[in-house]
């Protein structure tokens, strides 16, 4: 009878304890989830289903969780931002020939490496264009002579219909740089 009592009172106290212990640990790891979960997501409809799973399923729910859980936590991101921002701006500063990848000059018309075609020289002025350039920005002169002849031909012939912007460059450096010298010598002299 008195070893009944002791084995019962046992199995009572160890079911209290494990059911503590169990009680502990899940909330534990339903605090844990919610605060990893907010670290690494600010929707709160996600930091609640998340604690909600880790609650009901316990540590099923936790391993699903961990499976499902965003992969890197906010600060993480940020800082991955920021790194692929300094790495773009690093790319975008040194020129790279789209042949072989060797670094080139801003200036240079072909890649010493490979021999890719890299600019063209405007047929007026010099500077330098990119290739698919069939108008200076510098000079406003249509390139005639391109890469791809009927290509550039074409495009030379879409933009003067579309827009005549050389025919009025032309039209006005021309009307100020021929007249202006004779008017100026003219009113110099009267
Ligand atoms: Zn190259
Ligand atoms: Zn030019």
């Amino acid at each position: 009878m008195l070893q009944n009592f002791t084995i019962d009172n046992l199995i009572f106290f160890a079911s209290i304890y494990f059911g503590l212990v169990f009680l502990i640990t899940s909330l534990a790891i339903v605090l844990w989830t919610a605060r990893d979960i907010r670290a690494r997501t600010r929707d709160n409809f996600i930091v609640v289903l998340s604690a909600i799973l880790v609650l009901g399923l316990n540590l099923p729910g936790l391993l699903i969780y961990l499976f499902l859980r965003p992969r890197e936590t906010l600060s993480e991101a940020y800082e991955r931002s920021l790194e692929e921002e300094a790495l773009l701006q690093e790319i975008e500063g040194k020129l790279a020939c789209p042949g072989c990848g060797q670094r080139v000059k801003e200036h240079w018309q072909a890649c010493p490496q490979c021999h890719t075609r890299l600019k063209k020289p405007c047929i007026a002025c010099g500077e330098m264009l990119q290739l698919s350039w069939n108008m200076c920005p510098i000079c406003a002169t249509i390139q005639s002579s391109g890469v791809e002849p009927t290509r550039s031909a074409h495009a030379s012939r879409r933009i003067a219909k579309n827009t005549p912007p050389k025919n009025q460059w032309e039209s006005l450096t021309s009307s100020r740089a021929i007249p202006t010298d004779s008017q100026v010598t003219f009113i110099d002299e009267s």
